[in-house]
């Protein structure tokens, strides 16, 4: 069975997508720790991040890099963080967090709300920092 993220990438599922290529894709995430919270993902399904084959892997952090220098000019914060769970979906990605204190990458945190029209905005924003 495809993972939520694949019907994402065929366009099962909708996103607020931010970036694509053909090999990846980025994407708010849905249950935002902070304003501009975004997922990269391998199109190719593979759960686990460290079973990802080098050169996709390799490619996804350049691709990340380009996506979080795009939110940090969109979204004002110190810096972005990077954080690998993959305790809820089981298809690889990277989350990229904007950060102002150690407690906005606690997962534990309530997970903030926008309206549709808020996620588009704020998906605008950043796609116009890429
Ligand atoms: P993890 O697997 O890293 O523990 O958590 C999965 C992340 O994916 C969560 O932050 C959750 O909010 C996000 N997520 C789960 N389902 C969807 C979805 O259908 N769309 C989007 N955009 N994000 C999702």
């Amino acid at each position: 069975m495809s993972s939520i993220f694949s019907k994402i990438v065929v366009g099962e599922i909708p996103c607020y997508k931010i970036a694509e290529d053909d090999n990846y894709l980025a994407f708010l995430d849905i249950n935002p720790l902070a304003k501009g919270h975004t997922l990269v993902i391998p199109k190719k399904e593979v759960d686990y991040i460290f079973d990802v084959d080098d050169q996709l892997l390799g490619g996804m952090m350049i691709f990340s890099k380009r996506v979080a220098l795009a939110i940090e000019k969109a979204v004002p914060c110190k810096r972005i963080g990077i954080a690998v769970l993959g305790l809820e979906v089981p298809h690889a990605h990277i989350h990229l967090i904007p950060l102002n204190n150690l407690g906005d990458i606690n997962f534990s945190n309530p997970k903030l709300k926008f309206s549709s029209q808020e996620f588009i905005e704020i998906a605008r924003l950043i796609n116009s920092k890429l």
